[in-house]
């Protein structure tokens, strides 16, 4: 197959580990930020591969593990609403609130229907006059734009039944948050090749400034990580930083400027709390004051919510690359894909999900 085929060639695995091989001299920790690369890094056998000074952490780059609880926990109380259609990636559906998740709520009668698209959620707002339609409008800045679009062509269509619970999300400052750790180890980062598509590299330039680290655009075939993992260490090796682009098939320095001016003009910047990180300066994007009709927290008026985490669930260490999902000492016993405790057991791009997948134990 054409444009798959030539980035998983074995042959060019072996000579790329090779050379990590022959450039390592001492003990780096780099971390992938995106939950994709880390499914590809632990299905692939990447991180057996590598040299034993090399240590690869995962980052907090799943959209389903960050979303905070508080979140979920209003996404299941609108879904408990009659009139309302709750609309959301099916990702989302498993993941545990306080008390249960979205499928419970669908399973005890709850109208929770899975989308593919937020515009899938605007023609079920055209098709049900009658209902309210909500989407659970989750990610980071690589669907940023298509709910941008919908909440846009919402307006124009003049929909007054069509709302968005948002749980937008950035990555630069969660970089920033992590590097600002007294306690952090990352020294080097393998950055999410999809969302620079959109939103260019130009924001992590200042901060591998700022913080003298290495920055790799990477994709998500085994020979991107690969190739990715090379050129950090081979920046670390020589004592350089700053940002460079491995994914130039895909990644421009300027990134998409057609969606950053739709994400611009339906969203604008805001402070966001992270599920198992905390409050991120800078780290979501919530509608701008003249989307506000469209916002189902200000529409449902949903105030005193209070959330409870499973106490034994570690996810924000994992997320900001701390712990691995081994150090949870529910990991595959009291927390698996089926009876899931945190968010990155359920998401397909979380971290635990993958050790569990791909049999990673200490
Ligand atoms: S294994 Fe389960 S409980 Fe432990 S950190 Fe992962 S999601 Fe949380």
């Amino acid at each position: 197959m054409k444009f798959v085929d030539e980035y998983r060639r074995e042959e060019d695995a072996r000579k790329l580990i090779a050379a990590i091989h022959r450039l390592v001299t001492k003990p780096w920790t780099i971390m992938e930020v995106c939950g994709g690369q880390t499914h590809t890094i632990l299905k692939s056998g990447i991180d057996r591969l590598l040299p034993p000074e090399v240590t690869v952490v995962h980052g907090p780059g799943c959209p389903v593990c960050v979303t905070p609880l508080e979140l979920i926990d209003k996404a299941i109380a609108l879904a408990r609403m009659p009139r309302i259609i709750f609309t959301s990636f099916g990702d989302m559906l498993r993941v545990p609130g306080s008390d249960g998740d979205l499928l419970s709520v669908k399973a005890q009668g709850g109208d929770v229907r899975m989308v593919y698209s937020p515009l899938d959620a605007l023609r079920l707002a055209q098709k049900n006059p009658e209902r309210e339609i909500v989407f659970f409008a989750v990610g980071f800045e690589t669907t940023a734009p298509a709910n941008a679009m919908a909440i846009w062509q919402a307006r124009q269509m003049g929909l007054k039944n069509f709302s968005v619970l948002c749980a937008q999300v950035r990555v630069p400052p969660a970089i920033e948050l992590i590097l600002n750790d007294p306690h952090n180890k990352v020294q080097g980062f393998i950055a999410a090749g999809h969302v620079c598509t959109v939103m260019g590299y130009w924001e992590y330039e200042p901060i591998a400034e700022k913080y003298r680290v290495p920055i790799v655009v990477t994709g998500f075939e085994p020979l991107d990580l690969l190739q990715g993992i090379y050129m950090v260490l081979r920046a670390l090796e020589e004592g350089r930083w700053g940002v460079e682009n491995q994914y130039v098939r895909s990644v421009r320095r300027e990134g998409n400027l057609q969606a950053q001016r739709l994400m611009g003009e339906v969203f604008q910047i805001c402070d966001r709390q992270w599920r198992g990180i905390g409050l991120v300066r800078g780290g979501g994007l919530c509608l701008k004051p003249e989307f506000s009709e469209f916002d189902a927290e200000r529409r449902f008026g949903l105030q005193g919510i209070t959330v409870s985490e499973s106490p034994v669930c570690i996810a924000g260490d994992i997320l900001q690359g701390k712990k691995k999902p081994y150090d949870c000492p529910a990991f595959g016993r009291d927390c698996t894909p089926e009876h899931p405790l945190g968010a990155p057991m359920v998401s397909s791009e979380g971290a635990c999900a993958a050790y569990y997948q791909y049999g990673r134990e200490r």
